[in-house]
């Protein structure tokens, strides 16, 4: 039964990105502003004796309908198989992670020597659109046994129009399930932003789940030939790692980032500036008391690491 959402969701796609990929905005956000302002029209109706049944029942029926397409277009895509039952049985433990976040400190080091930088020595991308093409391109080279799906043949990611409101909300992309386009936040820090794109690509591909299109994106980014890329990605999957072990031991966690490269450490400024001045903000306006640090890492019962990192060390095996 999914095979045949799995099918359509394939056709649907690429219907929409001949339809929507070339314009150079995003219209699933005009769309979005556009939902928006109808609904909110309707309910201020509602507040009108005269026009409430009419007006309750117009939002009833787009509801429904923006339900429905949702569904279809990506709400079933959830119940694919998994991908974790895809690879082999192996036992998380924090030796495993430690060992791997070991492996991919040396890895960031090295390629940190290879991309450039800014006037205050922070990793800087040099041409957005040749990482958008190698993503593309490795799209196609995934492992035939972890995905068999098809590569996105046309690049439909768009700088998103909502970047201010992302920015304090700590959202680095979203993919549309109307126009099938990827947007991301064009504001974000160089060492977030190729991995982001990366991310979202893996939901173009049809992977819905979070962790698993981090995951994709990690098999995207982790072997291309790319420097920004992989160094984005390899950061990535060094920060989750060291996200899961710090609860359990944070001297070791102390550690590896004091043996960051200097690059690197600036990196790492850049991005808690980045992180601080927009939560600092938020906090300010709504009184919010959240750690970016902590917050992305809240994980349910005893349990300390994400599926992605799951994932990880069962690939990794
Ligand atoms: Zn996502």
């Amino acid at each position: 039964m999914i095979s045949v959402f799995e099918s359509f969701f394939e056709i649907q796609k690429e219907i929409h990105e001949l339809l929507f990929s070339w314009i150079p905005f995003s219209v699933g956000d005009i769309l979005y502003i556009f939902f928006g302002i109808f609904l909110s029209y309707f309910i201020i109706k509602c507040f009108k004796k005269k026009s409430r049944n009419e007006s309750l029942l117009k939002i009833l029926i787009f509801l429904n309908i923006f339900y429905f397409t949702y569904q279809i277009f990506w709400g079933m895509l959830y119940f694919q198989k998994p991908i974790i039952s895809k690879l082999p049985d192996t036992k998380i433990t924090l030796e495993k992670r430690k060992n791997l976040a070991i492996k991919y400190l040396e890895k960031c080091k090295q390629t940190r020597l290879l991309v450039k930088e800014d006037e205050n020595g922070v990793f800087v991308i040099s041409e957005l659109k040749i990482i958008q093409k190698e993503i593309l391109h490795q799209q196609t080279w995934l492992p035939n046994f972890i995905s068999a799906k098809k590569g996105n043949k046309i690049s439909s990611f768009k700088p998103s129009m909502f970047k201010n409101v992302m920015s304090f909300t700590g959202i680095l992309g979203y993919y549309n399930p109307f126009s099938a386009e990827a947007q991301y936040n064009s504001d974000l820090p160089s060492s977030y932003l190729p991995f982001t794109l990366a991310h979202e690509s893996s939901h173009q591909l049809g992977f819905a789940r979070e962790q698993e299109a981090n995951f994709v994106g990690y098999l995207i980014g982790v072997n291309s030939s790319n420097n920004e890329l992989r160094y984005s990605t390899e950061y990535f999957t060094l920060k989750s790692l060291l996200n899961s072990i710090v609860y359990e031991d944070e001297k070791f966690v102390e550690d590896m980032i004091k043996n960051y490269s200097d690059g690197m450490k600036r990196d790492r400024n850049f991005e808690k500036d980045f992180n601080f001045k927009h939560q600092g903000l938020l906090n300010d306006f709504f009184g919010f008391t959240n750690n970016v640090f902590l917050k992305s890492n809240q994980q349910e019962g005893s349990v300390t690491y994400s599926y992605f990192i799951d994932l990880l060390v069962h690939y990794e095996k």
